[in-house]
């Protein structure tokens, strides 16, 4: 499965280093062309304010709209989940507006700006290592959402068919198997549309 990272900010090789151990083939994305032949794409934690400005200036927000209507496979971490929600607490202005969830930004405050922790996940045998740096929580999800796991009552972790939500960063460990996930729901997705 070819899998890009949108690479206009944030952890962008991490997550190519991850795909990769996880069996699949990654690509950094940086013009809306190369989205053709992928099969799934990251977008990856950093600043979400800034990513969805880049996405705007070079055209990302229309060509990932597409890219989800064909029922391809966009996973968000920490800022990329802001990027995906249709509501974010405290602003009007969305990014991509798909996911059926609405997100707090910088959820944790500045106690708990980052940690780690062991996170069971729905679909994953054994817990997996997680870190958070001024994480976003999801406040709501819609019926239609999977909760995939939840770190002190709050949903932290998300699925809604093709759309793949968390809020912590699991290209900063050597625990590649919620990308291996991802390359799943990829295969899942590239077998549904007869690839
Ligand atoms: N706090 C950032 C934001 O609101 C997200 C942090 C991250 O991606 N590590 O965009």
């Amino acid at each position: 499965m070819k899998i890009g990272v949108l690479a206009l900010q944030g952890a962008v090789t991490e997550h190519m280093r991850s795909i990769e151990a996880a069996g699949g083939e990654a690509v950094a994305v940086k013009l809306t062309e190369q989205l053709e032949d992928l099969d799934g794409i990251i977008i990856p934690g950093g600043e979400s304010t800034t990513i969805g400005k880049l996405m705007r200036k070079y055209g990302f927000i229309e060509a990932l709209q597409q890219f989800s209507k064909q029922g391809k496979p966009l996973f968000g971490t920490c800022a990329g989940l802001i990027v995906l929600a249709k509501q974010i607490e405290g602003q009007e202005e969305t990014h991509l507006g798909i996911m059926d969830i609405t997100v707090a930004r910088n959820a944790f405050g500045r106690q708990r700006e980052s940690f780690e922790t062991d996170l069971p996940v729905k679909g994953i045998d054994e817990p997996i290592r997680a870190v958070f740096i001024r994480a976003p929580l999801i406040k709501e999800a819609a019926p239609g959402v999977d909760v995939l796991s939840t770190y002190n009552g709050e949903i932290v972790t998300a699925r809604q068919g093709h759309l793949l939500a968390c809020s912590y960063h699991p290209e900063l460990t050597d625990d590649y198997r919620l990308h291996a996930y991802f390359l799943n729901m990829a295969q899942e997705a590239a077998a549904a549309a007869g690839k």
